[in-house]
């Protein structure tokens, strides 16, 4: 047992730790755990938890196969700012001894060396979205302050002013964790918030926002609301996104080599840049089944629908510079692109692992996405758009997996088991679905017809 690990024992204790939590993720990217007492802290770090995996979702083992074990990344301690009797750790997953290959965060972890063999660190900052709301006497979502009627909310400083007491408390713990909160807001529908901080490493960004859903899930709770990180849970605001903001660094040097102020296409970004977006614009249907998981997940993805008139949510395969309704979207300050197709529900293990190998492709083969759009994508006609050649993101979870199947990125991403899983899981999700007969269809169909 290394004296590094001797040291974070000793500091957690000091700390008042009382138990270790060996974390690891489901294929929704949900938090699966065993506490341990820290007096068996040296046998949880050297993976003695055990976990059957037949009992979860997409974990894909039989229920007579060996338990996966946690191997907790001691880098990833985190104390929970809201108890600090708890230190919570993300893990890799192993069987036998031996990598398991169907695990999340390892596959994330592949994707990342491939960039590091080609010279590069994948740095992701992500944007969350998401809505607070009370339990109504009726078991539906109610609005947590009475100004939650506007139409047009978005920014709204008394809004948030209303909301302050568990806002800041979520800020103030996520920077006693360093993750360094740069602005917070009411996003753009009632009820809806986002908190904004600062990019790092695509494996510590995954590790901090599996973390972040759980912890305002239980901030929200403490003071008598329910977080959701559900995309689309009302028909007329708009849904919640969870952009992902990426950038390649030079392993050696730090430098960001998208970054290009001389760009002639305007946008700031270097060849480099272009390329990985090309790539994405490649896989984009495959990788949109996994950054846009759920049936729910294409309820947001439409150009119409919010109070406000606009939904901020993509509906092309396409990017460009500085505006909302671009797939991939190139802020002004330029040197990172911004993919907005992502929702907050979304796996950023499998995410940000599909995206960033598409990206890689996009380098590698030289690709070019040809000039960004500039203008408002949502006026074009369908016929204009086929005239430009720009296709449409697929349109329910469905069609995006027939599209995932489809495309060898997926196995090449995640291996053939878990590639495999992801197909079966999400077919059957789509197929519970669709066979399903709405309130909606009821209200139109059963008396007209
Ligand atoms: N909520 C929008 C979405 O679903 C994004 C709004 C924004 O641009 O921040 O992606
Ligand atoms: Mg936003
Ligand atoms: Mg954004």
């Amino acid at each position: 047992f290394s004296s590094d690990l001797q040291e974070l024992k000793l500091a957690l204790k000091e700390k008042g730790v009382k138990y270790a939590i060996a974390s690891f993720v489901d294929i929704h990217g949900m938090c699966k755990a065993k506490m341990v007492p820290l007096t068996h802290f040296e046998q949880m770090m050297q993976g003695s938890e055990l976990f059957t995996g037949a009992a979860l979702d997409g974990v894909p083992q039989e229920i007579n196969d060996e338990e996966v074990a946690t191997m907790p990344d001691p880098a990833s301690a985190t104390v929970l700012p809201w108890n600090s009797e708890m230190a919570w750790f993300a893990s890799d997953l192993y069987v036998g001894g031996k990598p398991f290959e169907a695990c999340c965060r390892s596959i994330l972890k592949n994707a990342l060396k491939q960039a590091a063999d080609m010279g590069f660190q994948f740095n992701l900052g992500i944007e969350t979205e998401f809505f607070i709301l009370k339990e109504g006497e009726d078991g539906k979502a109610a609005p947590v302050s009475d100004r939650d009627i506007l139409a047009k909310p978005c920014y709204d400083l008394q809004g948030l002013l209303d909301n302050y007491a568990w806002v800041d408390e979520i800020v103030q713990a996520m920077n006693h964790l360093g993750w360094d909160v740069y602005s917070f807001d009411h996003e753009d529908g009632n009820g809806q918030f986002e908190t904004d901080f600062t990019y790092c490493d695509a494996l510590t960004m995954a590790d901090r926002l599996t973390f972040f859903r759980l912890m305002v899930k239980e901030i929200a709770r403490k003071h008598g609301y329910f977080a959701s990180f559900m995309p689309k849970p009302f028909a007329d605001r708009t849904g919640s996104g969870a952009h992902y903001n990426m950038s390649l660094a030079d392993l050696k040097t730090g430098q960001n080599v998208f970054v290009n102020e001389s760009d002639p296409r305007g946008c700031k970004l270097s060849t480099l840049g272009y390329q990985f977006i090309a790539g994405i614009l490649k896989h984009a249907p495959a990788i949109c089944a996994v950054i846009a998981p759920t049936v729910n997940s294409y309820k947001r993805l439409v150009a119409q629908g919010s109070m406000s008139g606009f939904t901020w949510a993509p509906v092309y395969i396409c990017y460009g510079n500085n505006n909302r309704t671009n797939m991939l979207r190139i802020p002004l300050a330029g040197g990172r692109v911004e993919c907005r197709a992502a929702d907050i529900s979304s796996n950023l293990y499998l995410g940000a692992a599909m995206i960033l190998t598409a990206g890689l492709e996009g380098i590698r083969e030289g690709l070019d996405p040809g000039e960004p759009h500039a203008e408002n994508m949502y006026k074009y006609s369908k016929a204009e758009l086929k005239t430009m050649g720009i296709q449409t993101l697929p349109r329910t979870l469905g069609d995006a997996i027939e599209s995932f199947a489809a495309d060898p990125l997926g196995e090449q991403v995640m291996g053939s088991l878990m590639y495999q899983t992801y197909i079966d899981f999400k077919s059957q999700e789509w197929q519970e679905y669709h066979t399903h007969v709405s309130d909606w269809e009821i209200q139109r169909y059963l008396k007209f017809f």
